[in-house]
């Protein structure tokens, strides 16, 4: 068996967390492929390695001293060092960081340094081999993942090495220069040396024991999902839920290798299984509730709308025209109402409307703000009669307004769109009436 390991930041934040992963990982002899992030955060109001290298950076790209800043970043490796006994200087590799900055060598290069050192510490730490990601991680020109070449050259350099570590969040363009994934992009380095040593499982190794039901700042202590599969994730991540990077999941899919989210802090809970699907019946009804606030309505009536043929790609025109994407579109006869981000709409409000009449002389128009979007999402609603009605009946008792809805045909979700000012009482009402009721 092969497993890809990956930490997150608070992971790794300290000697004392980084003790803990060198036990998970010497706990079981498959846990072979390591992918560290950078040092997190070890209190709450602590600052990541990763923004302390922005920020550091940023004050040497305006010309400024920048010394005394990145001072302060080698004291958080060496507090680890030390803490974890280590016979390791990383004095020349900052005398090298320091030289780059000078050079102004990038935004990019300067923050995959938190992963780079973090890297040769857990490598030194674990007596593992040390792969720079920028010899095997390929961006194109234009900064996108190149995937074929990243698994082809990946899968060789790995092909002969019983155990590494690889940096996490980055990786070279062809010109060698370094770029990074979005921000929590390791998470999508974990996935993708996955897939290039055709691993048997991919654990993400984390803060929390797993993907939530609902959100905890809205829910007490909800129950952890135990397996949940690639759609339903991504339903749910779409709709708000954070626990892993959105493209992480895309390496992994293809090939059939499951993801395990797991709890450093807890590391004999089961966590939650991420798989392309699953016999396993979901414990409840749904599988999860997500949800976003900040959209609007957008309803256009036009009378005999009906019979007009292409009024519907006309309206959308517009909405594409100003580079806006919509979320849901609920029609009736005579009316089509468009869901759209209100931040994103907001300053271009009244050219849209204006280009709305151009474009499909509507008898009106008119807006709705401040709504919220819930997805409740579960493939268990599929076999399941009543889900809808269990829904609505408890947010009718929880004195919910339900100003929109929307079932796909797939019948994995239900998206119900609220007032912002009903958003937390309807996810709590729709919460308990699948999952307290059962409990
Ligand atoms: N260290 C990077 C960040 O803070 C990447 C990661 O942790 O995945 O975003």
């Amino acid at each position: 068996m092969k497993k890809v390991v990956k930490f997150g930041g608070s992971s790794l934040a300290s000697a004392e967390q980084f003790k803990k992963v060198g036990d998970i990982i010497r706990a079981d002899a498959d846990r072979k492929y390591v992918v560290p992030s950078a040092p997190g955060k070890r209190f709450s109001e602590d600052t990541k390695v990763t923004d302390m290298l922005y920020n550091c950076y940023s004050v040497a790209e305006s010309g400024k001293k920048f010394k005394d800043l990145l001072n302060k970043i080698q004291d958080r490796y060496n507090e680890i060092i030390q803490g974890l006994g280590l016979d390791l200087s990383l004095d020349n590799e900052f005398k090298t960081i320091e030289e780059n900055f000078a050079k102004k060598a990038g935004k990019d290069y300067a923050a995959s340094r938190g992963e780079y050192l973090n890297g040769i510490i857990m490598a030194n730490y674990l007596g593992y081999e040390f792969i720079d990601a920028a010899t095997v991680i390929f961006f194109d020109e234009e900064g996108n993942f190149n995937g074929e070449k990243t698994n082809e050259v990946l899968g060789e350099r790995l092909a002969n090495v019983e155990r590494a570590v690889i940096p996490g969040f980055y990786g070279a363009m062809e010109d060698g220069t370094v770029k990074t994934f979005s921000r929590g992009g390791s998470d999508v380095t974990g996935s993708i040396v996955a897939k290039a040593v055709r691993a048997d499982l991919y654990e993400n190794w984390t803060d929390v024991s797993g993907f939530l039901v609902a959100d905890p700042r809205i829910i007490d202590n909800p129950e952890v999902i135990t397996t949940i599969t690639y759609k339903e994730l991504r339903e749910l991540s779409y709709m708000g839920a954070t626990v892993l990077h959105e493209d992480a999941i895309f390496p992994v899919r293809k090939e059939g290798i499951p993801i395990n989210i797991k709890n450093t802090n807890a590391p004999e809970d089961e966590g939650t299984m991420i798989v392309e699907d699953t016999c396993r019946q979901p414990k409840y009804t749904i599988t999860g509730i997500a949800g976003t606030k900040g959209f609007v309505a957008v309803n256009i009536e036009k009378d005999m709308m009906n019979a007009e043929i292409g009024f519907g790609r006309k309206v959308l025109s517009v909405f594409e025209d100003f580079g806006i994407s919509f979320e849901h579109v609920p029609s009736g006869i005579d009316t089509m109402t468009v869901f759209v981000d209100q931040a994103e709409f907001q300053g271009k409000e009244q050219a849209i409307l204006a280009g709305l009449h151009r474009a499909c002389q509507p008898d009106s128009i008119d807006l709705e703000a401040d709504l919220a979007l819930i997805a409740v999402v579960g493939r268990g609603m599929k076999a399941t009669r009543g889900t809808a009605g269990r829904i609505f009946s408890a947010l009718a008792h929880a004195n919910v307004n339900v100003k929109m809805i929307d079932q796909g045909s797939s019948e994995l979700n239900i998206i119900i769109g609220v007032r912002n000012a009903d958003f937390e009482a309807a996810i709590k009402a729709i919460y308990d009436i699948f999952v307290t009721v059962q409990l």
